[in-house]
């Protein structure tokens, strides 16, 4: 489009009055610099954004501007504080779609999504910019930076490199397009399963296709009928919905049904087929792997992590396989001991399946939709734990003064509600977060409930990070200043009726502490630099907080001061938790496995070198996992054909060890607790504190965890928390 001198100024003048009714515009008022979210209407957002890329991009020419000869202050440091203002927005904006949307945030999002990746490649493929941060990576050892600064160089000259900085102008302009591609295509790929999982439902129309379904999911079936304008029950593939009634369900045709629609997921030919989908993106992650230098995809996604290499990865997915498939064995024989005891598969399926259902299985044989059902009998069977009986003790409000009390003995924080900090809805609570002198390190916002117009699963975001690199937007030339972080933690609980409180699960309790650890970690952050703050470490370190912080929600000291029942305030009986971990236990086997087998596949089908991938991933898929002897019945927990960590972005892609990995790491640092006799150790929380939770990034992790340990993490803990050590079942 033309744009004469006048046409620009109108546009100027216009943006300049709209600059002023908005609230993303103006300076943040509130106490700590909160965003004002009762102020923000979408229609603020799109000018805000832009805005906030204009700046940033305005910031980043003064960068290369510069006349005098680039230094680590006039380059690094000012690229780690340029672009606040579009952050800021942008956090904001990804909070509210993440927890309160509408069709308009949504309209939003799709406009801003191409936009907003299109700034990041403008940013990291500006070569003028790209060779001031050359210049000085190249003079780093003689610059006499601190550890961390050293660090900022080689992290952000990283980023640059693996963004396709270094690469000649014809490569450069070949990887910017496999990069677009790639994004059309990992949209394309997620939202064939959002089709597949959308368009799929099992009535269950009569009392009879109801069986065994206990009061919960009853009334979640119900629920997703009436969503759905439908009269009655439905199953949907909605992982909530499908995996209950794949473990409750009398009925083994029904249940048979439901799993076929669930691993056949974008595997369905037609408009929303994912099968060529997933090869054009494994196509085009060799190409870009090849571009920056590397033989497979996996080389590529693995130089950037703590593991480092493929090998590093086999050896502990195979360290754990063998392992695994014993436990799973071992539990499969319990499965077919009881189903015998109970009048065998075949009697289960006649008693309760129609005319015309074809029986189950052989005497031998667990099918893969019986495998939950007869494991939640054992269970049931072999150590009588009814959650329901353990829900008393753990109110919400309890578990989260729970996780407050560890932070607090761990690492002396505290914790003070703020009624009068307000977020973007009433549930949202906000605490101001001091240390044990009483000076405020953050704020805390927690939004523990489910709502409609929120997302499903637990997750932290930060609003904004901690590091000693801040500068006022308004004050041009202002020193650099503290920044207090400002980190959330979203949960997904249903809402106790009113005047009842909230009640959790064993699992909810763990979700909690586990995001709270997540949260911790943004908390505790003690970095000069944003770019090395909080959870912005490699993505095989960043679940060690939180996976560690989980161990404490299960310590008996912990349970017997704040798992108290609702009503009379009793402790949680002590052998009602060893049942319900022993409960626990059974099933890990399983559990192992299907993680296990999705990710070696992962790790397999990202590391073919050739430029062309196999022609039938199902068929890829299925020969690896005859080949590794995947047993029949188990399952895994993601094929190919709609694995959304691997094709629906890049950021598990040859990671989906990672959880695995985190936890080598937290059981062998709980164990520092354990082998200090307390689960509050003085001397092991502090220095939890300064080498895991407060070093960001500004440290390597091999080398901070090592601080913390004093030695290197090895893989026996783990091995004995999934209870694979011993041959007999734990
Ligand atoms: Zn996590």
């Amino acid at each position: 489009m033309k744009t004469s001198t006048h046409d620009s100024t109108t546009a100027a003048q216009a943006a300049t009055a709209a600059a002023h009714d908005n609230p993303l515009l103006q300076d943040w008022a509130a106490p700590y610099g909160l965003p004002p979210y009762a102020l923000i209407q979408p229609e603020h957002i799109e000018p805000a954004l832009r805005e906030g890329m204009r700046l940033h991009l305005q910031q980043l020419a003064a960068i290369v501007a510069d006349p005098a000869p680039a230094t680590f202050d006039s380059t690094f440091a000012t690229f780690d504080r340029a672009g606040k203002l579009l952050s800021r927005v942008a956090t904001v904006f990804y909070s509210l779609t993440a927890s309160a949307t509408s069709p308009a945030l949504q309209a939003v999002q799709r406009r801003m999504a191409g936009p907003m990746a299109a700034h990041g490649s403008t940013v990291y493929m500006d070569m003028a910019l790209f060779a001031r941060v050359q210049s000085v990576y190249e003079q780093r050892e003689d610059a006499g930076l601190t550890n961390e600064q050293m660090r900022l160089v080689e992290r952000v000259h990283l980023d640059f490199l693996r963004a396709g900085a270094g690469l000649s102008p014809e490569k450069r302009q070949r990887y910017a397009q496999v990069m677009e591609e790639l994004a059309s295509l990992t949209t394309r790929f997620a939202q064939n399963v959002l089709h597949d999982e959308a368009s799929w439902t099992l009535a269950l129309a009569d009392e009879a296709a109801l069986a065994g379904l206990p009061p919960f999911l009853r009334a979640a079936t119900a629920q997703a009928a009436e969503d759905r304008g439908l009269a009655g029950h439905v199953v949907t593939l909605s992982r909530s919905l499908v995996v209950p009634f794949l473990t409750y369900s009398e009925r083994a045709d029904l249940r048979r049904t439901a799993w076929q629609a669930w691993v056949s997921r974008g595997e369905h030919a037609g408009e929303h087929d994912n099968r060529e989908v997933a090869r054009d993106i494994l196509r085009l992650r060799r190409e870009q792997a090849a571009l920056l230098g590397h033989g497979c995809y996996a080389d590529h996604a693995l130089a950037d992590t703590m593991a480092g290499s493929r090998a590093a990865v086999f050896k502990l997915l195979d360290e754990v396989w063998p392992r695994a498939l014993k436990a799973v064995e071992r539990e499969r024989q319990e499965l077919l001991a009881l189903r015998a005891e109970q009048g065998g598969a075949t009697a289960v399926a006649a008693t309760s399946a129609p005319a015309g259902a074809e029986p189950t299985a052989g005497p031998d044989t667990i099918e893969p939709w019986d495998w939950r059902f007869w494991a939640e009998k054992v269970r049931r069977e072999r150590y009588a734990v009814d959650e329901a009986e353990l829900k008393p003790y753990l109110s919400l409000e309890r578990v989260a003064e729970a996780a407050f009390d560890c932070a607090q003995r761990l690492f002396g924080l505290q914790f003070k509600r703020r009624t009068d900090l307000l977020s973007y809805h009433p549930d949202v609570a906000v605490y101001e977060v001091a240390d044990a002198s009483g000076q405020v390190v953050g704020i805390f916002m927690q939004d523990n409930f489910a709502r409609p117009a929120k997302r499903s699963g637990a997750w932290m975001n930060a609003l904004r990070w901690q590091s000693r690199n801040g500068q006022q937007d308004s004050t041009a030339g202002a020193l650099p200043a503290p920044v207090l972080p400002v980190v959330m933690n979203n949960n997904n609980f249903a809402k106790g009726a009113a005047g009842e409180p909230t009640l959790l699960s064993l699992d909810d309790a763990r979700t909690l502490f586990h995001e709270f650890g997540h949260g911790l970690h943004g908390l505790l952050s003690n970095v000069q630099y944003e770019r090395l703050s909080g959870t912005q470490v490699l993505r095989d370190f960043v679940e060690l907080p939180s996976q560690i912080f989980e161990h404490w929600i299960t310590e008996p000291e912990v349970l017997q001061r704040h798992a108290r029942h609702w009503q009379t305030d009793e402790p949680i009986p002590m052998e009602l938790v060893q049942r319900m971990q022993k409960a626990q236990e059974f099933g890990q086997g399983y559990e192992t496995v299907r993680y296990t087998a999705s990710a070696l596949v992962d790790m397999v089908v990202h590391a073919l070198g050739d430029a062309e991938p196999p022609a039938d991933l199902c068929v890829f898929e299925a020969d690896l996992l005859r080949d590794r002897g995947l047993p029949h019945g188990v399952g895994l927990n993601h094929r190919l054909v709609h694995f959304q960590h691997l094709f629906s972005s890049s950021g598990y892609a040859a990671g989906y060890y990672v959880y695995l990995w985190a936890e080598v790491l937290d059981a062998d640092g709980y164990d520092a607790f354990v082998e200090a006799g307390s689960p509050f150790a003085a001397d092991c929380a502090a220095r939890l504190k300064q080498h895991i939770y407060s070093a960001g990034n500004s440290v390597e992790p091999q080398a901070t965890y090592l601080a913390f340990r004093g030695r290197p993490a090895t893989v026996q803990p783990l091995l004995k928390q999934r209870g694979l050590l011993s041959p007999e079942p734990a």
